[in-house]
């Protein structure tokens, strides 16, 4: 007998699970493109060769020690992820109106922010796109806001839906807090133009909506790191304030040493201050103080200028074997005859193509082919290389014309 005998199994994460089910499959030719991890040409992860110098240096420097950090974490990774995002230039971050705080990769930064805007903002609806990663609608509503979505993707045209987005927002109540993906949307990999990112600002600024930016992929749409921030950039040089949520998951490939920071770019420095107050409320009874290895990996390499140009180098390393997967998945569609208008596949950036292909077909082709993706038609393009790369066309091409 148990106390929790009447506890019922909880599903799967749809996007986890994923994976458990292709580590339970015996096939040799599995192919598991739902979770959006980076893998090398041979299908490895990959620890980045800039990344492995810093833990090296970190090793051997015996001036280290395993204390604490404070709540807040390491300043100068705070200070150094907040000149990436926002500009060594930022206006912001010169007039001190910018508060970093270290966090638990990108999802923990979403959920500290989300608890300090239910606790200190008026307003505590969300608009999230719809689609949106998974995560989003929980993580917010269990940080106590409330979620609603704005229309982002169109089927029909496999793109941005901009005049739903536009209607949606400018219906939102004032003041209503907005998610946006600052760059390579997931799961779409459909992402507004400059053109339409200003009109979007302006809409916002004029509403007063409150722009909340999740980064889980500065360099890896585009292979630039400056680019990709281009977006957040512009919402930051208007003056007005916002919060963004910074992984470096992907961009550095430190997956499970879930480092990440929060920023809350502010009105005045003084506001800024007593926001860094409440911002250490939020964070002592959740988990009381962040983890140190993950941010001295990140100082260390941010720190030097020989180190991150190694890095910018290696990622758009990453970026660039993602946007020829693209091309050789195009090409190898049309060279079947596969039926369908394929080009949303080069046209689509960042890790994941959102194909078109609905739940029917993806579980033909997990049944037929071992191919493993989310059920939305979701595959991460990282997992691709030239060796599954023909099986996943073929699984593709079998899936329409069934
Ligand atoms: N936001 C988006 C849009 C993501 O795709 C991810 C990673 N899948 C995250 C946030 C957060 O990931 P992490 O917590 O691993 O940084």
């Amino acid at each position: 007998a148990s106390v929790f005998a009447g506890i019922a199994q909880a599903p799967e994460d749809p996007i986890l699970g994923v994976t458990v089910a292709f580590n339970k499959d015996p096939s040799p030719v599995k192919v598991n493109l739902g979770v959006g991890a980076y893998r090398t040409e041979e299908g490895k992860p990959l620890v980045l060769n800039v990344v492995r110098c810093a833990e090296q240096m970190l090793i051997n420097d015996p001036s280290r020690y395993k204390e604490y950090l404070p709540i807040t974490g390491l300043a100068e990774f705070n200070k150094l992820s907040a000149k990436l995002i926002f500009g060594a230039d930022s206006p912001a971050i010169q007039e001190n109106r910018v508060v970093t705080v270290q966090c638990l990769s990108g999802t923990g930064s979403l959920r500290v922010g989300g608890e300090f805007l239910a606790k200190h903002y008026h307003e505590h609806t969300i608009y999230i796109p719809t689609p949106t990663w998974g995560n989003h609608p929980k993580i917010f509503t269990l940080a106590g806001l409330t979620a609603r979505t704005y229309r982002y993707y169109d089927p029909a045209t496999r793109g941005l839906d901009f005049n739903g987005l536009v209607e949606d927002l400018s219906s939102a109540p004032l003041g209503s807090i907005v998610l946006l993906h600052a760059c390579a949307h997931n799961p779409t990999g459909v992402d507004p133009t400059v053109d339409q990112w200003e009109k979007i600002r302006q809409l916002m600024r004029s509403k007063s909506l409150l722009p909340f930016f999740d980064s889980a992929y500065q360099g890896f749409a585009s292979g630039s790191l400056d680019k990709d921030a281009q977006p957040v950039r512009m919402f930051v040089a208007d003056g007005g304030e916002l919060l963004m949520a910074q992984s470096y998951a992907k961009n550095m490939g430190l997956y499970g040493e879930r480092v990440g920071a929060l920023s809350i770019v502010c009105g005045s420095a003084d506001v800024a201050v007593r926001v860094e107050s409440q911002l250490k409320l939020v964070i002592r009874p959740m988990y009381s103080s962040p983890p140190l290895h993950g941010p001295s990996v990140v100082a260390t390499i941010l720190r030097d200028s020989e180190m991150f140009n190694e890095w910018t180098v290696e990622l758009k390393a990453m970026a660039d074997r993602i946007i020829s997967m693209r091309q050789q998945l195009f090409d190898a569609l049309k060279s079947r005859g596969t039926p369908g208008d394929w080009s949303h596949i080069i046209k689509q950036i960042g890790m994941f193509t959102f194909t078109g292909l609905n739940s029917e077909q993806v579980a033909f082709m997990r049944q037929e082919y071992h191919i493993y993706m989310t059920s939305d038609g979701r595959i991460s393009m990282a997992g691709l290389n030239m060796k599954n790369l023909p099986h996943l066309a073929d699984a593709i091409h079998a899936a329409v014309t069934k």
